[in-house]
């Protein structure tokens, strides 16, 4: 199936019932409406030359026209290209030139950006014709105009005319490590990665899922869109940018059974002054991915937002994007300790980064996997395709795991971001664990920074729980004596507002450093 016939199937069988909430504009949608808006979206697409294999841009924070927009561009074999909303002009000149798209849809002034007066500043440096499409425009509108029989033919011909391994995104990866990557995913990718997780979290027509999560990345519009479209749940929309508050209005106006986040969005909403104010009780599950999801908040997230069946998902962009997942009858225990066992239909190894040899059970190194979620490879990079994707078809994720006993595993880290402090491999995530144990701590990182004597140094980024004064290298030294391992104690720590951050949600630990370097003079 491509993504478009199995939409249109949900949304003949789910005619009447809910497919969009968008929260900020007042906006709903039945499967039926939305069928219909696809249908024509497509078809005014078609009508403004658009065709298979032909890149169309979306640059806009989560709105509804951002799903027709996905489903649209997915039923006439349109690659949909992903433009992150936090892009500067140098950072989208690059996108729309190393995709070659044709066609923007965007949407209107957003916060402190001019879309539109941006996209016309790039069209100036790009040799070949870009046209704009400003959501809820005239041309927009004109996209949208009831399309005749001949036009809805047209798009059922080009519908049908679509392989499942047809390239359907361009889905630029957070740009936590480096400068962000274009993954090319296909119908195949990306179509079965949204149906399992929906399995695995027992999904119905019933399920009303609240996405926080940028629609720009994997997470809102696999996880998040393709979900809920594969099995003919909702799709609620909170507001355009993360807004803890709206997040919880949203999940409390739309009785939503499930509610996504990285893990510095759960913080932020547990952290809310008002949080007892909100009804949560339609809760039952959810998914926390993205970055490590430490023990404690997923332990909060369990017991106080009613989700008994959360469920942590691992994965990346490259990979469409999860790859384990923890089931929602597994044992507590497991399921806010580990990222779970491997998805169905995929095979997963830890192998020794330096020789490639499977390691064996509790000893650290690469994860890899391998099946149908791998993407194609980096869009028109195929020397960087190469340096991930194996002669084996294995993609080689850059991320440290364990798998433990019954096929668990634990992700200790990135190669990346691993500490190397006299000789001895120290993975930040087991020592932010252990900070977030802390009662005065509402958020920690920990990163490695140069020193002359054991090469690498710790310092622990602490974020403090409000109406907390301080908290100094002594105070940490003191918590942590007799708890965890001397050299596992940070030398320095930093007490900051926030930390710098995607705006996928991540925490850049590159910015850490270098600003680190900067402080320590
Ligand atoms: P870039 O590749 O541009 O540096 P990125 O790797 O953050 O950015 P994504 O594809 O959005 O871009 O994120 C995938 C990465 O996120 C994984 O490789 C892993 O490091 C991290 N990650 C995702 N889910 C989890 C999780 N549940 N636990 C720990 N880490 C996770
Ligand atoms: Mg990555």
């Amino acid at each position: 199936d491509t993504v478009y016939d199995n939409f249109t199937a949900t949304a003949e069988r789910f005619a009447d019932n809910l497919a969009i909430a968008d929260a900020a504009a007042g906006l709903r949608w039945t499967y039926r409406e939305m069928l219909r808006d696809v249908r024509a979206l497509a078809a005014g697409l078609l009508r403004s030359g658009v065709r298979r294999g032909d890149r169309v841009g979306v640059w806009s924070p989560n709105r509804a026209e951002w799903v027709l927009t996905q489903y649209a561009t997915a039923a006439i074999g349109a690659v949909l290209v992903n433009v992150n909303p936090a892009y500067r002009q140098h950072e989208l000149d690059f996108a729309l030139r190393h995709a070659g798209i044709s066609l923007v849809l965007a949407s209107p002034a957003f916060k402190d950006s001019d879309y539109p007066a941006m996209i016309e500043a790039a069209t100036r440096s790009l040799s070949s014709p870009l046209s704009l499409v400003v959501f809820g425009s005239p041309e927009w509108d004109g996209l949208l105009a009831e399309p005749t029989e001949d036009e809805l033919a047209g798009v059922a011909a080009a519908a049908a005319a679509l392989d499942a391994d047809d390239p359907i995104n361009i889905q630029f990866t957070s740009g936590t490590t480096g400068a962000p990557k274009g993954a090319t995913l296909t119908h195949r990718n990306i179509l079965n990665n949204g149906y399992l997780v929906g399995e695995l979290l027992a999904y119905t027509d019933a399920d009303r899922i609240c996405i926080p999560v940028p629609f720009y990345h994997c997470f809102g519009m696999v996880m998040g869109n393709l979900a809920a479209t594969t099995h003919g749940a909702a799709m609620v929309i909170p507001a355009p940018a993360f807004d803890p508050a709206a997040t919880l209005r949203a999940v409390a106006e739309h009785r939503c059974t499930s509610l996504y986040g990285v893990p510095t969005m759960f913080i932020a909403e547990l952290a809310l002054a008002d949080f007892d104010g909100y009804d949560l009780s339609s809760l039952r599950t959810g998914i926390m991915a993205g970055s490590p999801c430490p023990e404690q908040v997923m332990r909060e997230v369990v017991d106080r937002m009613h989700m008994a069946e959360v469920s942590i998902c691992y994965g990346m962009t490259e990979t469409s994007p999860v790859s384990t997942q923890t089931r929602t009858d597994d044992e507590l225990a497991l399921r806010v300790a580990t990222v779970g066992r491997v998805g169905p239909h995929l095979e997963i190894k830890v192998v020794d980064p330096a020789t490639g040899e499977t390691l064996p059970r509790g000893q650290a190194g690469e994860f890899c996997t391998r099946g149908y979620s791998v993407m194609t490879g980096y869009w028109n990079q195929p020397d960087k395709t190469a340096e991930v994707i194996d002669g084996d078809g294995w993609m080689h994720t850059g991320d440290i795991a364990v798998m433990g006993d019954g096929g668990y595993v634990q992700i200790t880290g990135r190669i990346k971001d691993m500490v190397i402090r006299g000789g001895e491999n120290i993975y930040p995530r087991e020592i932010e664990e252990f900070l977030y144990t802390h009662p005065d701590v509402l958020d920690a990182q920990v990163i490695g920074v140069p020193d002359e004597r054991y090469g690498e140094e710790l310092m622990a980024w602490i974020r403090l729980r409000d109406g907390v004064a301080d908290f100094t290298a002594d105070d940490l030294r003191a918590f942590a004596a007799g708890k965890i391992a001397r050299h596992k104690i940070p030398r320095y720590v930093h007490v900051v507002d926030e930390f710098p951050m995607t705006v996928t949600g991540k925490v850049r630990k590159v910015d850490m450093r270098a600003s680190a370097i900067e402080l320590l003079g």
